[in-house]
């Protein structure tokens, strides 16, 4: 019994030997990841870069729109290390992150691009209900080419309600919305009846400055601006049909309440940019669906209606330190969001 077990222990380690290790030599070599930076072995000890568990929900663009060099370190032919990837400073950074009740954001976050609606001569860049408006700065560029082109086609009436809230504004609209509906029903009951209509604080994407709700000069007039008649009205029709060709998504469908916990609002528009907006109209889910497609169906290749072309990546930094990604070409890192607990998605705008 024991001569039986040492041979088999015996034979086994020969397998490794002879097999097994060659194999995996042959695996790391072809796979055109061995990491360049130093010391194999040391950086083999290293933590993932990025492996630390995201420090909050981001939420918080650092700069869109500015101008990357394209060519990031590669091993083999268009193959790069995810964790390179993470370290590049991407166009924009966490245009796809998720704020709900399960995914608060801080309290003190403020987002570092927001922007005012109003120009340097206080002249409104985009019709708005007050003049105190702030939006992030790419989603504000997408909603002035939106309102434009809604405008050429006769549609004249779209106004912004409101975009950026602070974590202060929305406790006091939140705690507004529970005492009102504490006249009739228990504490429980309010505050979940509360918060399917307005979102408790550090729920709101609002305070990404991501979010727009809309309304139009019509429904202003009636007193109830913001409404679900909107999405009969011809303004409400042409966002639900085009707002995703501007990189906009109607962040909480009617048929997708179960999912996002949140009552139908076809006011609400959240920024995620193109492509995402497009995919998600394309595909039918809600954020929350969209962010686990892409998460289970990583790596994916998108070519927009207009021709341009991405690769969307899901990446767990709880994975081997030298994951790499084949990106077909050149490249540029166009968005990082933090997704989850250890995730992040990366969005590659390719040429
Ligand atoms: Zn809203």
């Amino acid at each position: 019994m024991g001569v039986f077990v040492i041979r088999r222990r015996f034979s086994s380690f020969q397998a490794l030997v002879r097999f097994v290790f060659p194999a995996v030599f042959l695996f790391v070599m072809l796979s055109g990841c061995v990491y360049d930076g130093g010391s194999s072995a040391a950086a083999s000890l290293l933590p993932v870069p990025g492996s630390e568990q995201p420090a909050e929900n981001p939420g918080l663009n650092k700069e869109a729109g500015r101008n990357l060099p394209a060519d990031l370190p590669s091993r083999a032919k268009n193959t790069v290390l995810i964790a390179d990837l993470l370290k590049k400073e991407p166009v924009s950074r966490g245009v796809l992150c998720l704020v709900n009740r399960e995914n608060p954001v801080r309290g003190d976050l403020i987002p570092e691009s927001l922007e005012s609606v109003l120009d340097n001569s206080g002249k409104p860049l985009i019709p708005a209900k007050t003049l105190d408006v702030k939006i992030n700065r790419a989603a504000l560029e997408a909603a002035r080419a939106m309102f434009e082109d809604a405008e050429k086609e006769g549609l004249k009436g779209l106004i912004i309600s409101s975009a950026y809230r602070s974590y202060a504004l929305q406790k006091y609209f939140y705690d507004k919305k529970v005492e009102y509906y504490r006249g009739n029903h228990g504490p429980e009951e309010a505050v979940k009846l509360a918060s399917m209509i307005v979102a408790p604080p550090g729920a709101s994407e609002h305070q990404t400055g991501l979010a727009i709700d809309l309304t139009t000069a019509g429904l202003l007039k009636t007193g109830n601006h913001l409404s679900q008649s909107f999405a009969e009205t011809p303004e409400g029709k042409w966002i639900g049909q085009n707002s995703w060709k501007y990189g906009f998504i109607v962040r909480y469908p009617e048929d997708k309440v179960d999912l996002t916990g949140i009552i139908y609002e076809p006011w609400h528009i959240r920024y995620v940019g193109i492509p995402h907006a497009e995919l998600i109209n394309k595909l039918g889910y809600c954020l929350e669906e969209y962010l686990e497609h892409i998460r289970l169906k990583s790596p994916i290749l998108f070519t927009s209606h207009s021709g341009e072309r991405y690769q969307i990546l899901y990446y767990d930094s709880s994975y081997h330190w030298n994951a790499c990604a084949v990106i077909p070409g050149n490249f540029r890192v166009w968005d990082i969001t933090p997704y989850g607990r250890n995730g992040y998605i990366i969005t590659l705008k390719l040429n």
